[in-house]
């Protein structure tokens, strides 16, 4: 029987095995609180600290400007929060954008509640923000910019440097949530000129439950758990010192293979997408294949139903996602293509497909042909 091919790598990936065997240990003997004085503590923390520099390595950043946390979301509430409830002249205006992920949009939400005022930026047809939109949108009460460095539906890669030069002079802060690049673009604050930045261990090789949020020094944040003094007061709590060493070993990975693994997932999504608009017609790519990530692609299918295409690859062992949101047991189309204004007919039969490290030619080539005749076969039923 022929393995199951996985292709949903934007909603996680498996645990890089140099990962599971950099953590096991902190498991067994190495289980030392790193705030313990003792021999164990100590150990503990001389480990904390390895993970911490290989997370600053990969991020370009000095140790004390990496907070450790939960996840991705965390990192998101934390800058976004933080930043809003720290902000000395009590200014309310924060700027983010349509397509955020639901970690971002929904804390924005939240502080409405609390008197902030929020701009959604738009974006174009390709799911880009415009810098003009976004320079007008500074006002004197614009305490923040939160712009995702890659969108988790289509891959694309916002111009965070661009972001923050625009606002350099305005006295804004820069955040971008970069749980999506992380270990498939590299990542270096200092260029791309952000205050803060989102990292999420379980999208690149580490596990679910760890993520960091880099925040330049000087910066100050108010903390949104309160406890003992951990994570330079920012994030109270022992530390998860298993899954922070595995996300430094995942960063350590994603930097010292940066190059060879973008140029893997490339070549992939090259071989996949010629070959599915080799064999359909009526296929139409979401965002842009050039400024993406180098392992997303979305695609729509006209006149196909996507529920049947879902079970249909499936069926077959290939697993992928769907682009939208289906909580309620309703599919409602995705906020990402519904702000890219697609078009209702292209909303309606849309999947992405996202490759890792560990996707293989051989995968690439049979997934491809079973979409192909999946999609060929429910098209002439409707
Ligand atoms: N931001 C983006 C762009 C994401 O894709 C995700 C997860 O899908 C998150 C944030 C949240 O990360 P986590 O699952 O670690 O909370």
């Amino acid at each position: 029987m022929k393995k199951d091919i996985y292709l949903d790598n934007n909603a996680t990936t498996r645990v890089a095995d140099e990962v599971r065997e950099a953590m096991s240990p902190f498991f067994r003997e190495m289980y030392g609180n790193p705030s313990s004085i003792h021999a164990k503590g100590r150990e503990a923390k001389k480990h904390l600290e390895i993970a911490r520099a290989r997370v600053a390595d990969y991020l370009n950043c000095a140790t004390d400007e990496v907070v450790f946390t939960s996840c991705g979301s965390e990192s998101n509430n934390l800058a976004i929060k933080g930043a809003f409830f720290s902000s000395p002249k009590k200014k309310r205006h924060i700027i983010t954008c349509v397509t955020e992920h639901p970690s971002v949009r929904n804390t924005c939400e939240s502080l409405k509640e609390l008197g902030a005022e929020i701009t959604y930026l738009t974006v174009d047809s390709s799911g880009f923000i415009d810098m003009d939109e976004l320079a007008a949108s500074i006002t004197d009460d614009t305490i923040l910019i939160s712009v995702m460095l890659a969108n988790n539906e289509t891959g694309i890669i916002n111009d965070i440097a661009a972001v923050a030069e625009i606002s350099r002079d305005r006295g804004v802060l820069i955040h971008t949530d970069a749980v999506q690049a992380s270990g498939k673009i590299p990542l270096d604050v200092a260029s791309l000129g952000v205050d803060m930045l989102s990292i999420s261990g379980h999208k690149f090789h580490a596990p679910k439950g760890v993520g960091a949020l880099y925040v330049k020094k000087g910066l100050a944040l108010v903390a949104l758990i309160d406890g003992g003094g951990q994570e330079f007061g920012l994030r109270a709590g022992t530390e998860n010192v298993p899954y922070c060493v595995g996300l430094g070993k995942a960063c350590e990975i994603a930097r010292k293979s940066i190059g060879e693994n973008f140029n893997h997932l490339l070549s992939l999504k090259r071989e996949f997408y010629a070959a599915v608009v080799e064999n359909v017609t009526d296929v139409a790519l979401n965002g842009d294949f050039e400024k993406s990530l180098p392992n997303t692609l979305s695609l729509s299918f006209k006149g196909v139903d996507v529920q049947s295409l879902l079970i249909n690859l499936d069926l077959k062992g290939v697993m992928v996602s769907s682009g939208s949101a289906c909580s309620s047991g309703a599919p409602k189309a995705s906020h990402v293509l519904t702000a890219m204004r697609l078009g209702a007919e292209r909303l309606k039969c849309v999947l992405r497909v996202s490759f890792s490290t560990y996707t293989t030619a051989e995968e690439i080539g049979r997934a491809a042909d079973i979409l192909i005749e999946a999609v060929n076969s429910l098209k002439k039923k409707y």
